[in-house]
């Protein structure tokens, strides 16, 4: 069975903004058998949106349109449909006591063109917003559902949700399962070596498996996708699969489950009871940020500092002014001096120092830009490496709060066996 998405928003034409609600919408409908043929991203152009539509009615079983149900002049996805279906548009009561009952609860004055959302073209059914004005609509036109659906991501999913719910978006047999495995610490040529003797007679079995990998700043995926019938007889597949290649790549694989690598390394202090401080010279601040954007951090992190300059690195941390000048600032026995020196003051079992060159400038033919030094230690143990690191200053800085985190991540491994 076939669907098209239609992404409407001249945001979306922009360098600005992505569609991303057509990656959830495509995610979902592939769990329900859907193949996603095409989408779409139209700009807020009435004759657009409606040739838009007319293009894709009639061509595939369902359409889901996301966007331009607002009250502004520029959504137009309504009057669209309704030029599409050949009807007029017609206020909808029910909904125009719903919208006013909304924004009385909040003391504020409904303006008249909030009124615009409560219009419908007639014959079209009314998809309720639980959590905003726009309500949505669905109609079925020459053999194909057309489900209109407004932009926020946090209005459009559960919208969708109660469209598959109650059956206005039916499943088929079979559908699309995918597992992800996140891998750290391997380049990507490596990790193919290693998994393609393992995955490439996947893909004749019963029940096929494809597999894409994708290289991602800091990791590579490798994507499985089975077609099944049901999501038990893709689970029979897929699981041995990832049981497989998990035991070829070790514990380069961080993830099975979607978990970022600040979430895994977060289980596992947590697990071990530990607390961890870190002190950041060239990462300012992101590794501490990317540890705590894990909801329950607390219960793991104490406290991060960023010691830029070398008299913060004396100051903040203790980290002799001598060491500094004979290793230089970009050094390992700095980065160590600096995860000794954090973890000594906040007294936590864990403490990381990060110290290097993010660039674009400031690099020597000894230590070029992307030289960032790392330190980890915890309890007994200590890790220290020297990263020879390529890209921009974000990515740079990135990579490193990554493989400092990999470095504890694979420290505690060892620590458990
Ligand atoms: P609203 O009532 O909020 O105006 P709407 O249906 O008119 O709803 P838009 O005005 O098109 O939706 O977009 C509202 C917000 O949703 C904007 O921040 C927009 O960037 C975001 N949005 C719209 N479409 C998408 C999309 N395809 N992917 C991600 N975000 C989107």
């Amino acid at each position: 069975m076939n669907a098209i998405i239609l992404a409407v928003g001249s945001e979306m034409l922009t360098p600005f903004k992505t569609d991303t609600n057509s990656l959830a919408v495509t995610e979902r409908l592939n769990a329900l058998g859907y193949d996603v043929r095409t989408k779409l991203v139209v700009g807020d152009r009435l004759d657009d949106i409606v040739s838009a539509l007319r293009s894709v009615i009639g061509r595939v079983e369902l359409v889901v349109c996301t966007g331009g149900l607002g009250p502004t002049e520029d959504d137009l996805t309504r009057d669209a449909l309704a030029q599409v279906l050949d009807v007029d548009l017609e206020v909808d009561p029910a909904i125009l006591d719903e919208l006013r009952a909304r924004f009385a609860r909040r003391g504020i004055v409904m303006r008249d063109n909030n009124a615009r959302q409560a219009q419908v073209p007639r014959g079209v059914a009314v998809v309720k917003n639980a959590n905003g004005t726009a309500p949505g609509l669905l109609t079925v036109r020459a053999g194909t559902i057309v489900a209109l659906l407004p932009g926020p991501p946090r209005e459009m999913t559960p919208m969708l949700e109660g469209l598959i719910r109650d059956g206005h978006i039916p499943a088929r047999s079979g559908g699309l399962f995918r597992r992800v495995l996140r891998i750290t610490g391997r380049p990507e040529s490596e990790v193919d070596a290693i998994a393609h003797p393992v995955y490439s007679p996947w893909r004749t079995q019963p029940i096929p498996i494809t597999t894409t990998i994708l290289a991602v700043l800091g990791q590579i995926e490798l994507h499985l996708t089975a077609a099944a019938p049901t999501r038990e007889a893709a689970d029979a597949a897929l699981t041995p699969a990832v049981e497989a290649l998990c035991a070829s790549l070790g514990s380069s694989v961080f993830s099975v489950d979607g978990r970022p690598l600040e979430a895994v390394v977060g289980d596992q202090l947590r697990q071990a009871g530990w607390m961890a401080s870190v002190a950041e010279s060239c990462t300012g601040g992101l590794l501490a940020s990317r540890l705590t954007d894990v909801p329950g951090s607390s219960e793991y992190f104490d406290r991060g500092v960023v010691c830029y300059s070398n008299q913060a690195k004396v100051d903040l941390l203790g980290v002799p002014l001598a060491l500094i000048e004979e290793q230089g600032a970009v050094s390992e026995p700095v980065a160590l001096a600096m995860a000794s020196g954090i973890r000594t003051r906040a007294g936590t079992v864990v403490g990381i120092g990060i110290t290097g060159i993010a660039g674009p400038g400031g690099g020597t033919d000894h230590k070029p830009v992307g030289t960032v030094a790392v330190a980890v230690v915890a309890g007994s143990r200590q890790s220290v490496r020297t990263l020879h690191l390529f890209g921009s200053r974000e990515q740079i800085k990135y990579q490193a709060a990554q493989a400092a985190m990999n470095m504890l991540r694979l420290m505690m491994i060892d620590a458990r066996t």
